[in-house]
């Protein structure tokens, strides 16, 4: 294991409906409670019935994340009714084998750092049909409650801006740049939306810091590892990184076991600010969770077809998948196969005639 087995959660906050946007009330930080690894053994696979220390703190973890009520706080240890149907929506939302009980896996993925967003369960219905659904997958990806997204006139320009007195000094200023440039590049490079940083963070839609503990928005950090970083849906534009997490832009650079990817996590987190909340892919850049040490800031499938959902398709955009989409959405002509085998023929004879050119240069001189 590359993370210590001991973290906590210190946080409570409420969606509400009335607002567009995903809110979080500022109410007083509930009390630190930890899950250790003796916690978790004596726990492992136990099920409806069962009465033992340390399901109230699962309890918490699960009212933390989005799928437990309790308006006073309070937990208990009984497995009842009521953890078993959290314990199957949270198993579903995190693409875990649904058992409603808290097997190895569950565990184990509680106590892999993670996203501070709550996981939400509000999927594209029918009725939001577009280009995207034309592709065979299934959809995963999940917007915030109300669907929020920044309404402009496209293509849209969004500016963002480091908030200098909240930044961190284990990384260059120039890291960390160059860290969210790749990271906002990923997005605009498949909607119409493009992102310019500015110096003014006051101004900027989106404002980017580091941030310890408490720090005035209700939502505290909680120290190294358990909750890496957590941002607003639109256009609320606030992206906010725990300062006590070893940043890491090269692991090699960086030894530490609980070394935390920053440019994985500002992906994850910019796909928050642009509208999209977790998906259940576990390769998606929009699954909540990230091991220490791990890289996942290639843009999946399931995030393309999320955020285009929400913004449309950068017009320079062709993938695999979008040449899929369109093979797929037209394949009762005619001319859609031989096209394809045309392709195909094509990248075939520059793989065969490329390496034959310059096998024929080489090896001119020594024919003499
Ligand atoms: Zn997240
Ligand atoms: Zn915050």
């Amino acid at each position: 294991m590359f993370f210590s087995l001991t973290y906590s959660f210190t946080f409570f906050f409420i969606l509400t409906s009335s607002s567009p946007s995903y809110i979080a009330t500022f109410t007083p930080p509930a009390t630190k409670i930890s899950i250790t690894s003796h916690n978790i053994q004596s726990l492992s696979n136990a099920d409806k019935g069962a009465k033992m220390a340390g399901i109230s703190q699962i309890k918490r973890y699960l009212h933390r994340f989005g799928y437990l009520q309790n308006n006073n706080n309070t937990f208990n240890d009984e497995f009842d009714v009521v953890l078993e149907s959290a314990l199957i929506r949270y198993q579903g939302n995190l693409g875990l084998q649904v058992t409603g009980k808290l097997d190895s896996n569950t565990v184990a993925q509680m106590i892999t750092p993670r996203c501070g967003d709550p996981d939400t369960n509000t999927r594209p219905q029918n009725h939001d049909h577009n280009h995207v659904d034309n592709v065979r997958s299934s959809k995963n990806f999940v917007f915030f409650p109300g669907k929020p997204r920044w309404s402009r006139s496209m293509p849209m320009t969004l500016t963002y801006a480091f908030a200098r007195e909240n930044m961190i000094h284990s990384l260059s200023m120039k890291e960390i740049r160059v860290a969210f440039q790749r990271a906002f590049l990923r997005w605009a490079s498949v909607i119409p939306v493009s992102f310019v940083e500015v110096s003014d963070s006051e101004v900027s839609d989106l404002k980017i810091g580091f941030y310890n503990g408490e720090h005035g928005d209700g939502e505290p950090f909680d120290g190294v590892l358990g909750v890496l970083a957590h941002s607003f849906s639109p256009e609320i534009g606030r992206l906010h990184l725990d300062e006590a997490e070893t940043w890491a832009v090269d692991f090699q650079a960086t030894a530490s076991e609980v070394a935390v990817d920053l440019e994985s996590v500002a992906t994850h987190e910019i796909g928050h600010l642009l509208g999209l909340s977790h998906s259940s892919v576990k390769e998606a850049v929009m699954y909540p969770s990230l091991r220490p040490r791990d890289k996942r800031a290639n843009l999946n499938i399931d995030d393309i077809k999320g955020v285009q959902s929400l913004y449309g398709s950068n017009p320079n955009f062709r993938s695999e998948w979008s040449l899929e989409s369109d093979i797929s959405a037209n394949k009762d002509s005619n001319f859609v196969k031989p096209l394809r085998s045309s392709i195909v023929c094509l990248i075939k004879s520059v793989f065969t005639v490329v390496p034959l050119f310059y096998m024929s240069i080489f090896k001119a001189p020594t024919l003499d």
